[in-house]
């Protein structure tokens, strides 16, 4: 599932549409447009040019704009990719792919919105108050928050603290996988209450979500190397990378949680 660092690799993906103009939207399932029609959308787009994509959270935007290198101004194309999307960077000769339901075509190659479940999709906001309404219910992005608002934010309810990190509206951009990564690497439990976090506890917490943002999003995704948590998630004997204790994997929040009752005690 997508998560902060894989919408990063996106937005390079994206990036090499900026700039250039739309010759054509060719929408080949509707279902992904949410809240505009495809004919709306083809022509709101058509001939526009698309800016320097942006990320917030797990939310890519891509300004538009009437000329090559005016600044951009509405509308603005938001893509979330739920479960299973993706962008892909395409030559025009490149097969279609059955799960590709928006390709934006330009001279220069074809940028494709790729999503086998469909769970959420793409907007169209033509104005910046339709981009701050859809955005409304998120918290700061986790790699431009400060320390001290981590702190408050996080803490501010009393409850389990996978969920809360993991809740968009405290901060966005973290999913199951970067907080497991971010939990074990602070050998915190992921049970522990935040109401019971030390200060100690949170600096940690905040430097290694910084850390593990920092390596994750220069890939494009939470890395599997060896050293890593996420390499160990698939493994038939599941061991802990740093003292190799048998790791555990339970459900919290209804998200499947691995951990090292070694590193991280109750
Ligand atoms: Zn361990």
């Amino acid at each position: 599932m997508p998560e902060l660092p894989d919408v990063e690799g996106f937005r390079r993906v994206a990036k090499q549409a900026a700039h250039r103009q739309v010759r054509e939207v060719r929408v080949h399932d509707a279902q992904v447009l949410r809240g505009v029609g495809s004919e709306a959308f083809q022509r709101t787009l058509r001939r526009r040019y698309l800016a320097e994509p942006r990320r917030h959270g797990k939310w890519l935007l891509i300004g538009t704009a009437g000329a090559a290198n005016a600044p951009a101004s509405p509308p603005v194309v938001l893509l979330h990719f739920g479960m299973t999307g993706n962008l892909q960077w395409c030559p025009h000769d490149a097969e279609l792919h059955d799960h590709d339901r928006v390709v934006f075509d330009f001279a220069a190659g074809e940028l494709r919105y790729r999503d086998m479940r469909k769970l959420t999709g793409i907007h169209l906001a033509r104005e910046q108050d339709e981009v701050d309404d859809l955005l409304a219910g998120l918290g700061p992005d986790a790699q431009q928050i400060e320390a001290a608002e981590f702190g408050e934010r996080l803490t501010r309810t009393r409850r389990r603290l996978k969920p809360a990190l993991m809740d968009q509206s405290v901060i966005a951009g973290l999913g199951n996988i970067c907080v497991d990564e971010i939990l074990w690497r602070a050998r915190i439990h992921p049970n522990r209450s935040t109401a019971d976090l030390t200060d100690d506890d949170l600096d940690r917490l905040y430097r290694e979500m910084r850390a593990m943002l920092r390596e994750a999003v220069r890939v494009g995704r939470v890395p599997d190397g060896p050293s890593w948590l996420t390499g160990h998630r698939d493994e038939p004997d599941r061991r802990c990378p740093r003292c190799s204790t048998a790791l555990r994997r339970t459900r919290i929040g209804g998200r499947s949680t691995l951990w090292c009752p070694t590193c991280q005690p109750d």
